[in-house]
């Protein structure tokens, strides 16, 4: 018996090492091989939500006027449900979003627009930009949402950005392995060219915390975006703001 045991845990050992993800050590926020908690939402993007006027292109920052927070300022109620803890790492990712541009997030008072910060189920999302009235931004503690990278990722998705790799000119800087997708996710790598959305003049940004991770929406563990440039040790992270997402927050806003 304790033969077969020891044969069975070796040989599920050289199955994990036969398993592609292992030649990759991208980890993902939770410092697990795989996507991201904000890759593997069921809404458009992932983790993001439209409005019934905003369905047209992803790409990284929303053009429209109307989408802006009036004055940078951004009113936010975080539920109830979370821990002291939990509302610490989010407020947490509202100070560093605070400590580099002009956006402030205050608490809501009698704002008619604000962010209110939930926990349900349905994993990490957002909307993009303003939608007007009280518009949710989707924390699940069980879908490990609550870490300071993932709140500022999906913060940034309230501000008004998209994701980094639906920019016009991303199959210059990654490959897009549609073999590996799960099916029903394509959508989500999608570019469109059109007049909605720009990058300020930024450029592609692997270190975006707005860029998805290598195992995005994969079916089979292998990789779905591959990066074709040098520098793209980063793709994916979601430590933090990179250069770029700050330059193109304040650029949106005018700081
Ligand atoms: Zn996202």
């Amino acid at each position: 018996m304790k033969v077969f045991q020891v044969i069975s845990i070796l040989s599920v050992l050289g199955m994990c090492s036969a398993l592609p993800f292992q030649r990759s050590h991208h980890r993902n926020v939770t410092g697990v091989v795989g996507p991201n908690p904000d890759e593997i939402g069921e809404f458009f993007e992932g983790d993001i939500r439209f409005t019934d006027n905003q369905q047209i292109a992803p790409l990284t920052g929303i053009l429209d006027q109307y989408w802006r927070w009036e004055n940078a300022v951004i009113p936010y109620v975080i539920a109830a449900d979370f821990t002291a803890s939990h509302r610490s790492i989010i407020q947490g990712a509202m100070t560093d979003i605070m400590a580099s541009t002009c956006i402030r997030f205050v608490p809501r008072s009698t704002e008619r627009d604000y962010v209110t910060i939930q926990n349900a189920d349905s994993g990490c999302w957002s909307y993009i930009g303003r939608i007007r009235n009280a518009q949710i931004l989707n924390l699940s503690i069980w879908g490990g949402c609550v870490s300071r990278g993932v709140a500022t990722h999906e913060l940034i998705h309230a501000i008004g950005f998209f994701h980094a790799q639906g920019d016009v000119n991303r199959d210059k800087y990654v490959k897009i392995h549609w073999e590996n997708i799960t099916p029903g996710r394509e959508s989500n790598f999608e570019v469109y060219t059109n007049d909605y959305v720009t990058d300020y003049g930024e450029g592609y940004d692997y270190g975006s915390i707005m860029h998805y991770g290598p195992y995005a929406f994969t079916k089979n563990w292998y990789p779905t975006i591959e990066a074709i440039q040098p520098n793209s040790e980063s793709m994916g992270q979601r430590n933090a703001m990179s250069q770029k997402d700050i330059n193109k927050i304040n650029k949106m806003y005018n700081c």
